[in-house]
């Protein structure tokens, strides 16, 4: 692929560049007013708002459409900054060429079908506009990359990818879970291709934004693009993931920056890794407490009608003997199974005496 080097052809206001704005254009004030506000912390390169949304639910607000454009646009106008909107279509880039949106992007849900990829495609031939592909929703790089491809074959040069994770049956803590690994197989294959972090669709919650942001740039990513609200509880969609304008500048101020000569990615991604499948084993372990709590509110009534004790030692000298010959066999600690079962067995006690003086 021949792709113009990004800081050429979007003019950073920072490093690592940031375009910000709405999940969707909502309206002429709500824009305006998130556009006035980014624009106060000299951080953002571009203004981003969704026109026309895909949206999971039907009935769900699927954006305002084409009037949306030009309330993007003079925002983008009036503080001379680009702005970026998602098309899915052909009609959508035409519609998006005429307002005079100065770049786009190709959403996830789009990524993923090439006859929709290839008609945006096509309609992009002989324009220059900046295009920017997030990943398919499912970890397939070389998707991604196809995607990529057929917009570069229109003869688009300014081309940047855009990592928003992967959708996950288990995704927790996350709503898409960030597969750094796949970044870095992008990575490999396409060296040239800048490629920012939306941290607002990993994330799925305003609160993790900063650590997800912070993941992105010790990994080596080109940049953010962040959902922002004015009043992002009152947003039309995603209000859980967007920032207030004010927030984000102090999110984006507080990370931290490394030095890239001690910086070693793969260790970094190692660790990421691993930290995210530990976060999801504690997720599960957190489930399967909680069913052998259930397990115990079941059993107390069990012994009570029966008039037998809550604490019967027998069964408790036998769990003990039991479960530390389980966890031998899985190589783990006999303190270690003694005491995680000493407390399991002295919470589903107290849950048993607990429950049954209510
Ligand atoms: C968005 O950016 O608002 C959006 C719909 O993103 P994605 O395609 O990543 O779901
Ligand atoms: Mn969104």
């Amino acid at each position: 692929m021949e792709i113009n080097a990004l800081y050429d052809w979007l003019k950073p206001k920072s490093k690592p560049l940031l375009i910000a704005g709405p999940c969707s254009v909502e309206s002429e004030e709500q824009m305006m007013q998130t556009a006035d506000s980014l624009a106060r912390t000299g951080l953002v390169s571009a203004f981003r708002g969704g026109v026309w949304k895909p949206r999971t639910k039907p009935g769900s607000f699927e954006g305002i459409g084409s009037p949306a454009l030009k309330w993007l646009k003079a925002a983008g106008k009036k503080h001379q900054i680009p702005v970026i909107t998602e098309v899915a279509n052909a009609r959508h880039v035409e519609e998006a060429l005429e307002a005079g949106i100065d770049m786009i992007w190709i959403g996830a849900r789009t990524t993923v079908n090439p006859f929709y990829v290839q008609d945006i495609a096509d309609a992009l031939k002989g324009t220059d506009i900046p295009v920017l592909v997030k990943n398919p929703i499912h970890p397939e790089v070389k998707l991604w990359l196809g995607a990529l491809e057929r917009i570069n074959n229109a003869g688009i040069k300014k081309l940047g990818a855009i990592h928003r994770g992967f959708y996950a049956y288990q995704s927790q803590p996350f709503r898409n879970e960030p597969k750094w690994e796949v970044f870095f197989e992008l990575r490999r294959l396409a060296p040239d291709l800048p490629v920012i972090c939306d941290p607002s669709h990993i994330a799925g919650r305003s609160e993790l934004i900063g650590e997800v942001c912070q993941s992105a740039l010790d990994l080596g990513m080109d940049g953010f693009m962040i959902e922002s609200h004015i009043e992002p509880h009152k947003a039309l969609s995603d209000p859980l993931q967007q920032l207030r304008p004010y927030d984000l500048d102090l999110v984006y101020r507080a990370l931290e920056h490394r030095d890239e000569a001690i910086d070693d990615e793969r260790y970094i991604a190692k660790l990421e890794e691993l930290r995210y499948q530990i976060d999801k084993v504690d997720a599960e372990i957190l489930k399967l407490i909680s069913r052998r709590q259930d397990l115990a509110k079941a059993i107390g009534p069990v012994k009570y009608e029966n008039q037998a004790t809550i604490f019967q030692m027998k069964r408790w000298f036998k769990v003990l003997e039991n479960r530390k010959a389980q966890g031998l066999s899985l190589d783990l600690e006999d303190e270690l199974v003694h005491e995680l079962f000493q407390l399991l067995h002295k919470y589903s006690i107290d849950t048993q005496i607990k429950n049954h003086h209510e």
